[in-house]
């Protein structure tokens, strides 16, 4: 029996890469497909207008769907599981993952009201063999508990996917790095990594998570007399964790605000990945039977959301919590890039109605999730790969990645730089370039995944507002059979007229009559489109509506 010719190993980066988001990799071989992620990401509000949320374009694994065996999620952040009601739907496949990690995909989908997901808990150290594949979860510290880092075994050698991780030597939990598993990985050989990109601008180490602990002691001893106020991340459950002890330290009972601290802390608590004894909790309803400076709420909305808890405390519009002088309130988070303007309008807010804001420029209130550069040097020469290829970036991360990479002796040639769509094919000769696959973004609004012209459309009525051509062709209308009617926008007289009479000359003579009706729309937008343009150099959008 001759033996069966090698398929290709391919690597396939369907999101996440040359971004910061909805992170999706493919890994490929033979008939078997397995996927790392499931991520999605959140809509600059100017640029996708009403748009909810962004899934990554996973049309190569809808042709390929009967392939698909597996989902690994490396953690429960939304950037690794936010696409998983939309593809589930599509592709319900096993997924893998922490205790909680499966904990909040099960609350996403039951809030989406769909059936449970095929959710299999793996633990430290754990193996799983699907189809061509074995993979390996190994502990890593990160912002969110049960962070995993991939070693996945193929018939080619070691991939080693970092996911998000950080080297934190006190963590809240005490669940530690592996560093001595990924060792002794390096040491059996690796063929490819990939690494965090996130922090590779930073130099140094990131700091502890516990460092955040004791800078919150200080501040709560240094705020005896004020209310505490603290908004941090909801699925951050150990800086959550690590506030209640705080507040119980200094006999404050802790009262939760924003409906998903509320659900994460629950599910958290449920699954024993947090514990407080439970008098030191208030619903929010009674927080008034208690002095000031007993209490300390935890809520939502360090980004500046603008539905969130912390956001309606700011703009005097929260139904249960009124800011005023006795308050401290502190940002436990750092800002996401483009949220900056939303956190300052809120800080200047909080200040206004008198608060005192502590936020991270000013104090160690936050500490990052993601590796700086000595601990990505570190997993570097531990983990010693034959190739390196960076991810969880933006394009300037992943290239300071590779020079980092270089720097620490891998040859530049047998590194490369991702870019959406790419499909790798990895053996021991090389990272060779495939034929991209179709890659993108899919909106999704309430829901439901949305054409990306309805979201041009929007974003044309946002900036440049909306205008209405209605023309009547019936007999009845002939004094008037145009009209022009506006939506967001202004127009003066004169270029009003100079609207109407141009549509009214193609009508009365009798321009439109015999034409399909989608003919004459075009004709319309576009006599329309080049008036407004030559005029006032502006398009508005323009929905031609024709009577007959
Ligand atoms: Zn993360
Ligand atoms: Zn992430």
């Amino acid at each position: 029996m001759g033996k069966k010719a090698k398929s290709k190993l391919k690597v396939i980066f369907l999101g996440g890469v040359g971004e910061i988001g909805k992170n999706m990799t493919a890994l490929e071989y033979g008939d078997d497909i397995i996927l790392i992620d499931c991520g999605m990401t959140f809509p600059d509000p100017e640029i996708n207008p009403g748009v909810d949320y962004i899934v990554p374009d996973y049309s190569y694994l809808l042709d390929n769907k009967e392939k698909v065996k597996a989902i690994f999620l490396t953690h429960g952040h939304e950037d690794h599981i936010g696409a998983l009601p939309t593809f589930l739907k599509d592709i319900p496949v096993p997924i893998y993952g922490s205790k909680i990690s499966i904990a909040f995909v099960d609350n996403k989908l039951r809030k989406n009201n769909q059936d449970e997901a095929d959710g299999r808990v793996v633990d430290d150290g754990d193996v799983i063999e699907v189809g061509a594949f074995k993979v390996e979860f190994i502990a890593v510290t990160h912002s969110i508990a049960g962070a995993f880092a991939l070693a996945i075994e193929t018939p080619y050698g070691m991939i080693f996917y970092t996911g998000d991780f950080k080297i934190d030597h006190t963590p809240v939990d005490g669940r530690h790095t592996d560093l001595t598993r990924i060792a002794e990985l390096g040491k059996k050989g690796v063929l490819l990594m990939m690494q965090d990109s996130t922090n590779v601008e930073r130099a140094g180490y990131t700091m502890s998570e516990s460092q955040v602990g004791k800078s919150l002691d200080n501040i709560f001893n240094d705020n005896r007399n004020n209310r505490i106020v603290i908004a941090t991340f909801a699925s951050n459950i150990h800086r959550v964790q690590q506030i209640i002890n705080v507040a119980i330290k200094y006999g404050r009972r802790v009262a939760f605000s924003g409906r998903s601290m509320e659900s994460m802390v629950e599910i958290a608590k449920k699954i024993r990945a947090m514990s407080y004894p439970e008098d030191s909790i208030i619903p929010l309803d009674k927080i008034n039977e208690i002095p000031y400076d007993r209490l300390c709420i935890i809520s939502t909305g360090t980004q500046g959301e603008h539905d969130s808890a912390l956001t309606r405390m700011a703009f005097n519009d929260h139904r249960k919590v009124v800011i005023g002088d006795n308050d401290t309130v502190i940002l436990s988070a750092s800002p996401i890039p483009g949220n900056e303007r939303s956190i300052y309008k809120v800080i200047n807010n909080l200040a206004k109605q008198g608060a005192k804001v502590i936020y991270e420029s000013l104090y160690e209130v936050h500490a990052s999730g993601h590796a700086c550069r000595e601990e990505l040097k570190l997993m570097l020469a531990l983990v010693k790969p034959k190739y390196f290829i960076p991810v969880h970036g933006e394009y300037r991360h992943l290239k300071k990645h590779i020079e980092l990479a270089v720097e620490m002796g891998i040859p530049k040639q047998r590194t490369l730089i991702p870019e959406l769509g790419f499909c790798i094919d990895v053996s021991k000769k090389g990272l060779l370039q495939e034929t991209p696959v179709k890659w993108g973004s899919t909106m999704v609004v309430d829901g439901l995944e949305t054409d990306y012209e309805q979201v041009l459309d929007r974003r044309k009525i946002a900036a440049e507002g909306l205008v209405i051509a209605l023309v009547k062709l019936d007999s009845a209308h002939q004094d008037s059979p145009v009209e022009i009617i506006t939506k967001g926008t202004t127009l003066d007289e004169k270029l009003l007229d100079e609207l109407k009479e141009s549509l009214e000359y193609k009508a009365s003579g009798g321009d439109f009559y015999g034409m399909y009706r989608e003919d004459a729309e075009k004709v319309i937008r576009k006599t329309l489109t080049r008036i407004f343009y030559s005029r006032i150099k502006r398009c508005p959008l323009i929905v031609p509506i024709i009577v007959e």
